[in-house]
């Protein structure tokens, strides 16, 4: 039997850090309502809606219990915290990764009702995760350890009530076990209509062209908006990048065919440079195969603290949270700090960044190309329809253009910083419906 309950206990500790607040607990869910406080006040957000947005609606845990190759059983440790569904049902990722805790996941839970009211789409915020390290389990294993939790989760969620989709440590592959394990408890009558359960799902199985690519191309397109307005060239300039995994290594990818090269890559295993840039082609390659860059050939290895020192132009932390604390935010040679990544500046390294004229295009902002593709798989799962990658692209590019300019406007108008201003546009949206709708009963 799995053990489910709904809990309200404050979050354990976070992802293990950055070098900075070593000392300190680093609390994601109080950092991000932090922020909404601080929103909150540029708008005049009603008292009620912020107390409502302050807390998930419901957390879930459970504890189940998955049979390994070597026949022992585990008890894995599982989340799913669904933060606001006032503009649709819930939507978020699942990470699968050793430090995910209840705190994290109500912080990236709450940033996905920021991104969808954002982005205009008709979804809810929630997000998921399961605490153990997927590169140390058999290929087998992760498969039983999905569908187990997927099958545990049960009618919590659904293409209608909630939608995960893949995040850190998670793929079109889990997504696919995770579709065909809800498809089979539904029974056979409603088994075709139930495939928008997930998104980021192979084309194969009812994916959209362009999702695998869209956070990072969502990115990109951000980037290229504020180039714009820097009249900044991105032909010739350089980046460096921390996490090359999904959206780390497309946006290197995207960001090479304009003519902008890495010049150093890190990720869990380590940190490597090359002047001359790297391909991220054969690196992409290189790390699905090998789970890592740990022995790329191309690259000298240098430390975390030589990383965050290399002169560049823009740096894309594409990792985890709290990456950039007081020391990295010192360090930093860069004009541009595109947050591919949840959260990776600390509050106070946000403020010494900001102090020091680099520029950051916010998370909420910048990485919301994931869950805007992912709206338009669900949307043609719906209608049985299939969008050209060129279609894809395009509406995407629209709409984070849009979603930029909105949130330009409102940090000159209200003179905040593109954070605050990205939350202040999705929460003057979330208003405008709880406004009319009020509270029931
Ligand atoms: P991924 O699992 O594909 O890649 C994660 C990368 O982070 C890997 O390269 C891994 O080695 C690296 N990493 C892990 N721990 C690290 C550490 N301690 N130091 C340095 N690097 C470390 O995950 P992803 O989907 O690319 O997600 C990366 C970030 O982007 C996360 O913050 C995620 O929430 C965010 N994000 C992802 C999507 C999406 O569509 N996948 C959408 C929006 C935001």
């Amino acid at each position: 039997m799995d053990n489910q309950q709904t809990v309200s206990t404050a979050g354990s500790l976070s992802v293990p850090p950055a070098s900075v607040e070593k000392h300190h607990k680093y609390e994601f869910f109080k950092v991000v309502q932090g922020y909404l406080d601080e929103a909150a006040r540029v708008i005049d957000l009603p008292e009620y809606i912020q107390t409502i947005l302050s807390q998930p609606k419901n957390e879930i845990i459970i504890n189940f219990p998955v049979k390994m190759d070597d026949g022992s059983i585990r008890l894995f440790k599982g989340y799913r915290v669904q933060h606001n569904n006032l503009l649709g049902p819930y939507k978020g990722g699942i990470r699968y990764h050793e430090g995910v805790s209840l705190d994290d996941v109500k912080a990236l839970a709450a940033m996905m009702t920021w991104k969808c009211a954002l982005m205009n789409l008709p979804l809810g915020g929630g997000k998921g995760g399961v605490k153990f390290d997927p590169n140390k389990v058999s290929r087998d294993e992760l498969q039983r350890i999905t569908r187990r939790f997927f099958h545990a989760l049960g009618s919590n969620i659904g293409p209608d009530t909630d939608i995960p989709a893949p995040d850190v440590g998670t793929d079109a592959k889990a997504m696919a076990w995770a579709m065909d394990t809800y498809m089979n408890t539904v029974g056979s009558l409603f088994r075709q209509s139930v495939k928008g359960v997930v998104t980021g799902k192979p084309v194969a199985v009812g994916g959209t062209l362009g999702r695998e690519k869209a956070t990072g191309q969502g990115l990109v397109y951000t980037i290229q908006e504020w180039a714009e307005e820097r009249d900044f060239q991105l032909g010739g300039a350089t980046l460096i990048v921390q996490g090359f995994g999904n959206v780390g290594s497309f946006t290197s990818l995207i960001l090479s065919r304009l003519g902008a090269s890495t010049i150093a890559v890190g990720d869990h295993s380590g940190y490597l440079y090359n002047p001359e840039g790297f391909n991220p082609h054969k690196l992409q390659d290189y790390v699905k195969k090998n789970r890592s860059i740990a022995g790329y050939p191309g690259g000298r290895t240098i430390s975390r603290e030589e990383f965050f020192k290399i002169k560049a132009d823009i740096f894309i932390p594409a990792a985890l949270e709290n990456q950039i604390g007081i020391d990295e935010a010192k360090s930093l040679q860069v004009r541009l700090v595109a947050e591919g990544a949840n959260g990776p500046c600390s509050p106070e390294g946000e403020r010494i960044l900001i102090d020091r004229g680099i520029d950051i295009l916010p998370d909420v902002l910048a990485n919301a190309g994931g869950v805007t593709v992912s709206y338009y798989e669900w949307v043609q799962n719906k209608r049985s329809e299939h969008w050209t990658l060129e279609e894809v692209d395009e509406r995407l590019e629209k709409a984070m253009q849009r979603a930029y300019r909105e949130v330009v406007e409102l940090a000159r108008q209200k003179k905040c910083s593109m954070r605050v201003a990205a939350y202040a546009v999705a929460l003057q949206r979330i208003a405008a419906a709880y406004g009319e709708r009020d509270i029931f009963p």
